[in-house]
């Protein structure tokens, strides 16, 4: 049988070892986040003369129609295709948004769609990586620590790919986020305690067990995940990058890697002209990131969430000093909104664009519309926002804004009636 993906070129893996972010220690390549120097992060390491002797727009083109069109710069640890777990994960719709773009005042606004991930989320993505990495390193467990999204993705991933997962969630998560987890036959752990109590659990358990982690012992590997976001919108807007990028921040790590996967595009030619300006998006109720940016500061100082973000509730962000960096390095804001105004952006999004997200794309969504009133995103500028997550697994969020419009009995008369008001 002939398909698309089994006449893709071949990957092979370009990934050389780990490095630390801060001291530029290196390391092999095995399931280790932090330096074993300074405790720094640590992060892929790859061939870029042998990415470069292989890659071209062609050879994406000609890819699946997955995240794995981007293979070549992606943490591939084999040459196993067994390895490489595809859920159909990415290649999401990339669209121009009119309706919600009039509303914002913004002339150019486009929508990159993530609700459409198999688990609903971008989370779909990481994982993506961490499980096949787990794969190549013969790692048979998979595990996470989630504020919701997280965990619907690893247990999907590795039902797939055939492997028992144990996932850890604050014990008050949207029901949507439980079932979504439960119903692929995953472990789920609901912990009394926030994000931040789970995820320090989290790294005494894959100490103790040898675990796979998706974001914590695998971390390296699923943080390169985020970047198919921004090879993606270059593609989809035909190898041209746009003005501005507007991202949702929990840990910091998506919006990094969106930026690295820009210049990563520009070193190999895959793309011309400037660096987008990259914006990021918080919820007032948990804006450690937007504060230290209104700060003019990298010095990030945790915070206890409380917000319907569920999703963005992390207090203490991994990656929040890098993506203050990245909005002061580009000419990007960071903002913070109230729940009410994150609600309102859930509503405009679906009744603008056919679009039902989550309150993270709330989130962007009403970020976004202060960046326009303020002037921080101009009216002529190229805009992609993210929209990360479905607005399914959070029914909750909206349900008391929205129901019924009109009640009747079941007869022609009364339903007139009740049109005529
Ligand atoms: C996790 C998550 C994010 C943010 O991810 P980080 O990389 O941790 O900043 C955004 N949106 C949704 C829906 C998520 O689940
Ligand atoms: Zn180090």
């Amino acid at each position: 049988m002939t398909t698309i993906t089994d006449a893709a070129p071949e990957l092979t893996t370009t990934v050389t070892g780990l490095r630390c972010r801060e001291c530029g220690e290196q390391e092999p390549v095995g399931a280790s986040h932090v330096c074993g120097f300074c405790f720094g992060p640590l992060e892929v390491v790859y061939d870029h003369e042998a990415i470069a002797a292989r890659i071209s727009r062609a050879r994406i083109e000609a890819g699946p129609a997955s995240l794995w069109r981007y293979g070549d710069l992606l943490p591939v640890l084999s040459d196993d295709p067994a390895h490489r777990i595809d859920l159909g994960t990415g290649f999401t719709p990339l669209r121009p948004a009119p309706r919600l773009g009039a509303r914002l005042g913004l002339d150019d606004l486009w929508i990159k769609d993530d609700t459409r991930n198999p688990s609903g989320s971008f989370k779909d993505r990481v994982v993506t990586m961490a499980v096949s990495a787990a794969r190549a390193l013969g790692i048979d467990t998979m595990a996470c620590a989630s504020t919701g999204n997280l965990a619907g993705a690893v247990s999907a991933h590795a039902a797939y790919a055939g492997m028992p997962a144990y996932v850890f969630i604050p014990h008050d998560l949207e029901r949507g986020k439980v079932v979504g987890a439960a119903v692929y036959g995953a472990n789920v752990v609901a912990v009394e305690g926030n994000y931040d109590d789970v995820n320090r659990l989290c790294a005494e358990v894959a100490d103790a067990r040898g675990w796979g982690f998706a974001n914590v012992n695998l971390r390296p590997f699923y943080a390169e995940g985020s970047k198919s976001i921004g090879f993606e919108i270059a593609e989809q807007l035909e190898w041209t990058l746009p003005d501005h990028v507007v991202i949702p921040i929990a840990s910091g790590s998506m919006l990094t890697k969106i930026h690295k996967a820009f210049g990563e595009l520009t070193h190999h030619g895959l793309v011309e002209g400037a660096m987008p300006r990259i914006s990021g998006a918080q919820a007032a109720g948990c804006s450690p990131v937007a504060e230290a940016f209104a700060r003019n500061s990298a010095d990030v100082r945790p915070v206890k969430p409380d917000t319907i973000a569920r999703s963005l509730a992390i207090g203490n962000p991994a990656d929040g000093p890098y993506a203050v960096e990245v909005a002061t390095e580009t000419g990007g804001a960071i903002g913070s909104v109230s729940d009410a105004e994150i609600v309102d952006g859930m509503r405009l999004l679906a009744e603008t664009e056919g679009v039902f997200a989550e309150t993270a794309g709330g989130v962007t969504v009403a970020n976004l519309r202060r960046f326009a009133e303020q002037g921080t995103v101009g009216r002529d500028e190229r805009v992609v926002a993210v929209i990360s997550g479905n607005g399914y697994k959070t029914l909750e969020a909206v349900q008391d804004a929205v129901g019924p419009t009109h009640e009747v009995g079941p007869t022609l008369e009364e339903l007139e009636r009740e049109l005529a008001g």
